[in-house]
């Protein structure tokens, strides 16, 4: 009898460990084990484990047409998975266990774990790749790890245009169909937006496709503007596993191939990559999993704490309308456009001087697609603690940012409705008569003065002895 284990990869389409534990047996049962403690120590959002959570009772569904039937187990800590899979096994014959790789530090441990546990036992063990077009993090000519995006981008470019990205349909029943069990509800589902998204693998799919056949021409040229509907909003499908990444890869290649375009200049081919890089990353230096900066000179940056600052970023209420409109989104939807976590980030960090440890917590604890590889490289890339980040002297100018991509204040209307009746010029930065009639904040800092002092620290803090 197999196993397979689901993790961050909740779908029947392009996944290995189903697809090859399909192939080798006629009789395969599936798990999930929830691990609710270890969830709240890496700050996983509610949004995110409601989508999980959906996305589990479409899964056991698709898999009860194959003949396949599915548990979900329950555990504290990934510390306690070894131990509950292998009763698991013992007590239904399971000789073979099949799961796909994860790459943070502790998802990393596990694995080793149940390997040497379920080993002992007598139960092999199978680990495949679903997460990484290229399987291998990449190293330079130097038999290191690559610190810099392009020059990485280009040897992953290479080696994927060296063979054509081959995805896995979904398996053929083993079996008769079975009657799907309900599954038991973990997390608070009360803030989980279904509307907005859907939790079905099918869904995702007609969603990935819609972009790439309707939207992906213009991604370029679209996806820096919050107010239109530009990207693919994949990403909470991807960070759950519902939608495979390879599967994006290889549908925008055919696009691209259909159009007579080479796929290697797609923009969004590229941001694929970004998410990949990450992924190496975390691989190659695990002090990023350990909460460590890139970059360890960064260390010495002394960061300010203003807690009431802290509370009117998180809340919305910073007086910067584009800042305020960035973070109403999270809460609402549980998900932000790129171009605002760049300003919402970097508006923390820079403009605040608050370490960016806390901004990178709390957008976990917010985010539907909270992915620790893609998220703590956004946040070490804005504070200019990462590799091949943002230079230390960047800092974004939020009301220039708010005029150039939100020109006519169409998303700063939406999200800060109090601010509606403003006119295109005002709408980025309100006169104090007009913040006092329509009950919004003052600015909470003053963007000269505070661009000023983070150089100065920056400054101080980097310099050499
Ligand atoms: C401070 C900060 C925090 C972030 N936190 C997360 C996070 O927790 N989870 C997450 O998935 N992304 C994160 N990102 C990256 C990026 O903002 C989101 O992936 C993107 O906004 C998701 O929208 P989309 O699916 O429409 O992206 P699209 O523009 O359609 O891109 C397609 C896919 O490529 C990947 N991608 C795109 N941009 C990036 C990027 N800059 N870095 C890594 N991968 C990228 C994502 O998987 C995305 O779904 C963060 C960025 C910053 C600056």
């Amino acid at each position: 009898m197999n196993l397979v284990w689901f993790r961050n990869d909740l779908r029947l389409d392009d996944n290995p460990a189903l697809y090859k534990a399909c192939q080798q047996s006629d009789s395969v049962k599936a798990v999930f084990i929830a691990t609710p403690a270890q969830w709240s120590s890496h700050h996983d959002a509610p949004v995110k484990l409601a989508l999980m959570h959906a996305a589990l009772q479409n899964l056991a569904g698709n898999l009860a047409q194959l003949g396949i039937t599915f548990d979900l187990l329950e555990a504290e800590t990934f510390d306690d998975c070894p131990q509950l899979l292998e009763v698991f096994c013992n007590h239904h014959g399971i000789t073979r266990v099949w799961f796909n790789r994860e790459y943070p530090l502790n998802e990393i441990k596990r694995d080793q774990q149940v390997i040497h546990l379920l080993q002992k036992s007598g139960i092999e063990t199978f680990s495949q790749t679903s997460d990484l077009i290229v399987p291998e993090p990449l190293s330079n000519q130097q038999g290191e790890y690559y610190k810099v995006f392009t020059p990485w981008y280009k040897a992953w470019m290479k080696q994927v245009s060296s063979s054509p990205v081959r995805v896995l349909s979904s398996p053929k029943a083993v079996g008769p169909a079975l009657k799907v069990k309900p599954i038991p509800i973990f997390g608070d589902q009360s803030a989980y937006r279904r509307d907005l998204w859907p939790a079905d693998e099918e869904k995702a799919q007609q969603m990935l496709m819609d972009f790439i056949q309707k939207r992906s021409d213009h991604y370029d040229e679209h996806r820096d503007i919050p107010s239109i509907n530009g990207t693919s909003t994949a990403s909470p499908y991807l960070a759950t596993g519902i939608l495979s990444v390879r599967r994006c890869l290889f549908e925008i290649q055919q696009h691209c191939d259909l159009k007579g375009a080479d796929w290697r200049e797609n923009a969004w081919a590229r941001e694929l990559g970004w998410r990949e890089f990450y992924r190496n990353l975390i691989i190659g230096f695990p002090k990023l999993s350990r909460g460590e900066p890139f970059k360890a000179e960064t260390q010495a940056i002394v960061w300010e704490y203003d807690q009431s600052q802290i509370n009117a970023w998180k809340n919305g209420l910073t007086g910067y309308p584009i800042i305020d409109a960035a973070m109403r989104q999270l809460q609402r939807t549980g998900w932000m456009h790129n171009r605002l976590r760049m300003l919402s980030a970097s508006f923390f960090n820079k403009l605040m001087l608050h370490d960016w440890h806390i901004g990178e917590t709390y957008f976990m604890e917010n985010l539907i697609d909270g992915d620790f590889a893609s998220n703590n490289g956004g946040w070490q890339w804005s504070a200019s603690t990462g590799c091949d980040a943002s230079p230390w002297f960047r800092i974004f100018n939020p009301t220039r940012q708010s005029e150039k991509f939100d020109p006519e204040g169409t998303f700063i209307r939406k999200m800060v409705p109090e601010l509606s009746s403003l006119d295109n010029r005002h709408i980025h930065d309100p006169t104090p008569d007009q913040r006092e009639r329509l009950a919004y904040p003052l600015p909470v800092l003053d963007y000269k003065s505070a661009r000023e002092r983070v150089l100065d620290r920056f400054k101080t803090c980097l310099k050499p002895g």
